[in-house]
């Protein structure tokens, strides 16, 4: 299977790790849409969340956004997560994007 972040939990693509610990990475977008835009993802695959995720994993995968804010000093952000084609996802490697650094339109949510 040939899955971009795979690729770069692997160290064969490169990546601006914000945070990594030995369940979950957090790395800087590569096509920012907000000042602050960063993704964080599992490091083993799971195509989205309408997969079953363990708790270890998906405590691991809390505990990672909340440990990545801390390390971007933030204090408001808001996450994404794209679930299947037809509400945008794009890489099907589970991932929450972390956006933060201006005053958030309100958007549909
Ligand atoms: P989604 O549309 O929710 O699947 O989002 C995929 C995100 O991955 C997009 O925001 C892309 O800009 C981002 N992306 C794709 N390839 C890379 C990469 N090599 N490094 C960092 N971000 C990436």
């Amino acid at each position: 299977m040939d899955c971009v972040f795979c690729r770069i939990v692997k160290g064969e693509l490169p990546a601006r790790v914000v945070y990594e610990d030995e369940q979950v990475m957090a790395f800087h977008d590569i096509n920012p849409q907000a000042p602050i835009h960063v993704l964080l993802i599992p490091k083993r695959h799971v195509e989205n969340l309408s997969e079953e995720i363990p708790p270890e994993l998906a405590h691991a995968l809390v505990r990672g956004i909340r440990e990545t804010v801390r390390r971007l000093n933030v204090r408001d952000y808001r996450i994404i997560s794209n679930s299947g084609r037809d509400a945008g996802q794009e890489v099907f490697h589970l991932h929450f994007h972390i956006i933060a650094g201006l005053e958030l339109p309100p958007d549909t949510v």
